[in-house]
């Protein structure tokens, strides 16, 4: 029986390692919806290709281009935001959220509330809304599956019959490009340095957050939103060959762990073909050439994204939300080399700081405090630019 699918943020990272699985077995896969923010050509070459029904470029003005990229095909196109929300919602039976930070949250919510299965790359809607995309998955049926690898790791190990004998998670992190890095020489990195992961290949801004370990910071975050363990049971450890993808501790001592090679391909086939297994073309662990796995403790002193992330999901409410659209605020400024590289968690501690509202109670609560926490980025992010 064919699946349909579709992929939100089709023309990213993590849009080409599901592309390369979909594509591989077309009897097996229909595509119904592609998405992209700006890339035309990409985006209308990967539906030509897949022979999607639908073709959505989020920035209108590329509208055109894409309608003449595609004359002759039977893909239907659309530009802008609400034409994203109704590929989301465009009926596919698996939809892959791979858009990038919040302006992935209402094409999220759209794929949520149709129901079928949701498989989440992009988790700062997950981090911003909380606990209101699970809510809506139970309204509507859907299921959540996630695609980042350590929870999809997670995921494999957890047992969801008897979550109250699982004593801990712990999330690896493989330390990102200045782990071994002093604090004077974080100081004066550039993006080139920043962007160049030592051990997976992925997309410009969580390339940025792992090299400050925000990343690991959202994904505690969203650790605690998807499996039922309170956030002091979440560990964070660096493990620099990212050959663990994370752990599951039990109650009599037992650690369940899944491994793989650093390949985003294995957790996304694990989602596509759940609850069953498929073949992909990633590399065979090979362990004996590893040789050996190695295990610290992070440092709080060159990684404070680590605290600000775990005090914002202490605390809860809608400082997860301030969190990351401060850090996506801080983040482009530093792709845009405005600020320096330490500045990124400053300017985040400094929003949390300047502006702590009241928790969301719908996603327009989430969307309105995204926008605030912005312009309150921007105002932090002046000490710095001026
Ligand atoms: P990329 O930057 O490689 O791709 C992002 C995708 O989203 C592109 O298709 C891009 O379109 C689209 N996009 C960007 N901005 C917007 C916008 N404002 N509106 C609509 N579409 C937009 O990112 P990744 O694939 O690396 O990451 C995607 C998500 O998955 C992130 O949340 C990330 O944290 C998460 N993730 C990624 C992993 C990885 O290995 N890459 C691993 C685990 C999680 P265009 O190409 O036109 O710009």
């Amino acid at each position: 029986m064919t699946r349909s699918v579709s992929i939100l943020g089709a023309t990213g990272s993590i849009g080409t390692s599901t592309l390369d699985l979909i594509e591989r077995e077309p009897d097996r896969f229909h595509v119904v919806a592609l998405t992209a923010n700006a890339e035309v050509r990409k985006l209308a070459a990967i539906a030509r290709r897949t022979n999607a029904e639908f073709a959505v470029i989020a920035d209108e003005r590329r509208l055109p281009e894409l309608r003449d990229a595609l004359s002759g095909t039977g893909t239907r196109v659309a530009g802008g935001e609400k034409a994203l929300v109704e590929a989301a919602g465009s009926g596919a039976d698996w939809t892959m959220a791979a858009i990038v930070g919040c302006a992935g949250l209402e094409p999220v919510m759209a794929a949520v509330e149709q129901g079928g299965t949701v498989v989440l790359a992009n988790k700062e809607p997950l981090v911003s809304a909380g606990e209101l995309i699970p809510q809506a998955a139970q309204r509507s049926g859907a299921t959540i599956l996630p695609a980042d690898s350590e929870h999809n790791a997670i995921f494999q190990c957890f047992d969801f019959e008897r979550p109250e004998r699982v004593r801990r998670i712990v999330l690896t992190a493989s330390g990102g490009p200045f782990r071994d890095y002093s604090l004077a020489e974080m100081a004066g990195v550039t993006v080139e340095q920043a962007v160049a992961h030592p051990v997976w290949s992925m997309g410009a801004k969580i390339s940025i957050d792992s090299a400050t370990l925000m990343n690991k910071g959202l994904e505690l975050i969203e650790a605690a939103r998807l499996f039922p363990v309170a956030p002091k049971r979440i560990e964070i450890i660096l493990h620099r060959q990212s050959v663990i993808h994370s752990l599951v501790e039990y109650v009599d001592g037992s650690m369940l762990a899944q491994l793989g090679s650093p390949d985003m391909r294995t957790p996304i086939a694990h989602t596509l073909a759940w609850p069953d297994r498929m073949e992909t073309p990633v590399a065979p662990l090979d362990l004996a050439s590893i040789g050996r796995l190695d295990f610290a403790a992070p440092d709080p002193e060159r990684f404070p994204a680590l605290r600000l992330a775990r005090e914002a999901l202490e605390a809860g409410g809608a400082r997860p939300a301030v969190l990351n659209a401060a850090n996506e605020m801080a983040v482009a400024a530093f792709l845009n080399r405005r600020i320096a590289f330490l500045q990124i968690a400053a300017i985040v501690e400094e929003t949390m700081q300047r502006y702590d509202p009241a928790a969301p109670g719908r996603i327009e609560d989430v969307i309105a405090i995204d926008r605030e926490a912005r312009s309150h980025a921007a105002e932090a992010m002046k000490v710095f630019v001026d």
